[in-house]
């Protein structure tokens, strides 16, 4: 069960159910976040607990049960959609976000560049990496600091929020310094001492599916920064590994529908690295936003075929304009907008 507690309630209110709690014999998990505080009743028998022993207490908004193994990611928790605010720009709404950039962030003209014709062509999030996990040591790393700055740059030409990846808890601080919103990489998404500093943070996470994680994995990895306390977290489809090699990896379409079936977090589809291939994004897209995605992720550059990484899967400018066009009657056709 979950005691959440009154957005403002009192430090004496959260004490006195903590000690109810403690009294009945169960353990308390604690989350403060910055809007409110949720308390978890840890217990083999919890669910013999009767609500209203709680609710009637000061400073109770309500209790729950969760069936699921992850709780405040759980569906249960709350029946309303949860909605991401960055900047004006509500992730989990009606309208669908596209967030829209390089892998990396190669040069300060390169993303200037880029972020005038991906805000041009309708997309309310710029993304680009600084920090890169490679899978050779010997490729280009990314360019730290300076690529983070020069996002920053092309926020402020542009008004559009930011979204960069952070690798591990020491790059933290840096990364919030500069980014709109943490990214968890795929390769990070079982980092469980990485999720846990997340959770302590104010920025919005968006945290990816590993690549060979379940959907529970993933939401049982949302819910270590949720009992953080960070309320503010999406997670996204990027694609998994199966025996088929005619893509680098498979797009989970399925995945969409099942996270909004399980879970009120907002839900991205990450076509670029779901398919590797610029090709399949296009239409791998429509199937994304079809399937109830609330955001996608796409990624784009000024010339792929001398991207520093990831230029098979990159759109052009062209084609990114392109796609927006393409999506906007399938956003409509399931009750969206574009
Ligand atoms: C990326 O977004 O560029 C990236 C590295 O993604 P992933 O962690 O999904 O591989
Ligand atoms: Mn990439």
């Amino acid at each position: 069960m979950i005691i959440v507690m009154q957005q403002g309630a009192l430090q004496s209110q959260v004490e006195d159910v903590v000690k109810r709690v403690e009294s009945l014999g169960y353990k308390v998990h604690l989350s403060r976040g910055e809007a409110r505080t949720i308390i978890g009743i840890i217990g083999a028998d919890e669910h013999i607990l009767q609500p209203g022993t709680f609710e009637a207490m000061d400073g109770v908004e309500k209790t729950m049960r969760v069936m699921q193994p992850f709780r405040i990611a759980s569906r249960d928790f709350t029946h309303q959609d949860s909605i991401v605010s960055v900047d004006g720009v509500q992730i989990g709404g009606q309208k669908i976000v596209v967030m829209a950039g390089p892998c990396s962030v190669e040069s300060r003209e390169m993303i200037l560049e880029t972020a005038h014709a991906v805000k041009e062509a309708g997309a309310s999030i710029l993304r680009g990496g600084a920090f890169k996990p490679r899978s050779s040591p010997y490729s280009f790393q990314g360019l730290g600091e300076e690529g983070l700055r020069y996002l920053a740059e092309a926020r402020e030409q542009t008004g559009l929020p930011i979204i960069t990846e952070v690798m591990s808890a020491d790059e933290i601080e840096l990364v919030c310094d500069y980014a709109d919103i943490l990214q968890v990489g795929a390769r990070n998404t079982q980092n469980y001492s990485l999720l846990k500093v997340l959770g302590k943070q104010s920025k919005p996470v968006m945290l990816k599916r590993g690549m060979s994680s379940t959907i529970q994995e993933l939401l049982m990895s949302a819910e270590y920064i949720l009992s953080g306390g960070n309320m503010q977290v999406m997670v996204c489809e990027r694609g998994i590994r199966t025996f088929e090699t005619a893509t680098r990896f498979t797009f989970d379409v399925n995945a969409v529908p099942v996270l909004k079936e399980l879970s009120h977090l907002p839900v991205v589809a990450d076509t670029a690295h779901g398919t590797g291939k610029w090709s399949l994004v296009n239409p791998v897209t429509r199937a994304a936003v079809a399937a109830g995605a609330d955001a996608i992720m796409v990624e784009v550059h000024p010339n792929p075929a001398s991207a520093w990484s990831d230029g098979a899967q990159s759109l052009t400018l062209e084609r990114f304009a392109q796609l927006m066009r393409d999506l906007r009657p399938v956003a409509q056709a399931v009750g969206r907008t574009l």
